[in-house]
């Protein structure tokens, strides 16, 4: 005979099935209880965009030979004041769909599957075990206003590099117009002094790891980089969700 308890259980997994179903994140089809996050057409698609060798300086996927001491054939002409990258992929679907999902309206829902992640990745980076400070990537507070939340924090603070500490003593002064709307160049240009650090910040003499969503041209991390590096950061990493512009033409 079943006791009290169990015939609850079994009356609230009933209910729980009635009102509650798993859904994939991706593509939204019923999924079994039991499978995590997305069904199996989307987890094969997703694994396309995992990425098993990408370049440490630039974040753009690479064959297993293309790494050069200084980066591969897309990034030695580039100039960067970050000392390393990692990332979890790269930028295209269904990743990418998640990643707009997750900023623009699906956070709660979204994150547990991009937190796995970004750990899984991180774990893996060259740099794990030198971070003194995790920096997620600010936003101008009226952004932050208009979208509720700062998705670079919310992987930042999720992500676990032993010791490393969260620091938001970085910050974005001046609002600057959508980077996607404006040339490489003009990119560069508009977020010129568009960063700074708070007084009483604590970057001199730290490694530092700046976690963002997705790169692009790498002109806002680059930016970042360049700040944290004049007060006085000894090194400054990149970790990012996705790389986007996997080819020079995409820049
Ligand atoms: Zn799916
Ligand atoms: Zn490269």
């Amino acid at each position: 005979m079943k006791t009290f308890l169990q015939a609850t259980g079994s009356y609230l997994k009933n209910l729980q099935q009635l009102f509650w179903q798993n859904y994939c994140r991706c593509c939204n089809v019923v999924i079994a209880e039991d499978d995590k996050y997305f069904c199996s057409d989307c987890w094969s698609q997703l694994g396309y965009c995992f990425v098993d060798s990408f370049c440490r300086r630039c974040g753009r996927e690479i064959s297993a030979f293309g790494q050069l001491p200084d980066g591969c054939a897309h990034c030695q002409n580039e100039n960067f004041h970050f000392d390393s990258i990692a990332c979890a992929g790269i930028y295209k679907e269904p990743l990418s769909n998640l990643i707009v999902k997750f900023k623009l309206a699906d956070r709660t829902y979204l994150l547990p599957a991009l937190e796995d992640f970004a750990r899984s990745a991180v774990y893996k980076a060259d740099f794990f075990n030198s971070v003194d400070f995790v920096v997620p990537m600010p936003l101008h507070w009226r952004r932050r206003f208009q979208r509720g939340f700062n998705q670079s924090a919310f992987i930042a603070k999720s992500i676990k590099i032993p010791n490393a500490g969260f620091n938001t003593d970085l910050v974005k002064i001046r609002h600057t117009q959508d980077q996607t709307a404006v040339t490489f160049a003009e990119r560069k240009k508009n977020l010129q002094g568009a960063f700074a650090v708070r007084n009483g910040h604590n970057f001199e003499g730290k490694n530092v790891c700046l976690i963002d969503d997705v790169k692009t041209t790498g002109a806002t991390l680059n930016e970042c980089a360049k700040v944290l590096k004049e007060a006085g950061a000894q090194k400054v990493f990149a970790f990012v969700l996705a790389v986007a512009g996997q080819k020079d033409k995409d820049n």
